[in-house]
């Protein structure tokens, strides 16, 4: 085997799983808090294994939806995700133990300007609703009583109800510019969203000596961060 390969395969420190964008960038003083800074920017390097100036702490760079299922199986010992993804993965395997207050914005309803949302609800007319988050959204029309068709998309869900695929999309929302520059509006507020710190519940137990200063890091630094 190659050293480099090897080297990846045996590694004896904990792994971060993260995403990049928004995730990581919120990231950073939480990292800082636990005395970890990573040595590239995910954003300009193209390593997907990033190293940190700890010989015991690696992070890898995933999509955001699949944090959760690296964290599952073992591949990364930690992760961060938002409560969207974690519920549309169900959060099997994963211990939970911080709310980071980070990446926050809302899932909410929205439709096209000038659609009678509340009228089509109140006939109970069949509505189809196009998002990513088919669970929530599932979830949220059986409470209501809504009958749905859901159509799943994996983006780009503004684009749906303008040209005729839904009625309705069920969408994560944090200025509404994005919204409003594509004349939509919001008619429901579902959730509130921020991101977990998520655990393996195996490794918790067989690295708790490595584990275990992170999140007392992350929860100190969340815990400042809510006083100030
Ligand atoms: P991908 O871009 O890979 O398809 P994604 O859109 O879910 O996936 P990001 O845009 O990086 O990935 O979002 C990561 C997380 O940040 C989401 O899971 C959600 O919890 C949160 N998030 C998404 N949109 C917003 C927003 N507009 N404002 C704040 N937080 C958001
Ligand atoms: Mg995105």
């Amino acid at each position: 085997m190659q050293p480099l390969i090897q080297a990846i395969m045996t590694y004896t420190g904990i792994t971060l799983a993260l995403s990049k964008g928004r995730i990581f960038e919120e990231t950073l003083p939480l990292l800082a808090a636990a005395g970890i800074t990573p040595t590239e920017n995910p954003e300009s390097s193209r390593k997907l294994i990033i190293g940190t100036n700890r010989a015991d702490v690696r992070l890898i760079i995933v999509r955001a939806s699949d944090v959760p299922t690296y964290v599952q199986y073992g591949a990364a010992d930690l992760g961060i995700a938002g409560k969207d993804v974690l519920n549309e993965h169900g959060g099997n395997g994963l211990y939970q133990p911080l709310d980071l207050q980070i990446a926050c914005c809302r899932m909410m309803v929205a439709v096209r300007e000038g659609y009678d949302y509340a009228g089509t609800v109140k006939q109970g007319a069949r509505i189809r609703v196009a998002t990513k988050y088919v669970n929530a959204a599932r979830e949220h029309f059986a409470g209501k009583g809504v009958h749905i068709d859901l159509i799943k998309l994996y983006g780009s869900m503004e684009l749906a109800p303008l040209v005729g695929l839904s009625d309705v999309i069920v969408d994560l929302v944090s200025t509404g510019g994005t919204l409003k520059a594509n004349g939509l509006v919001a008619v429901e507020h579902i959730s509130d969203i921020s991101s977990r710190l998520i655990v393996n519940q195996a490794a918790l137990k067989l690295k708790r000596s490595l584990i275990q200063p992170v999140i007392d890091g992350f929860s100190s630094a969340v815990g400042t961060r809510g006083a100030a």
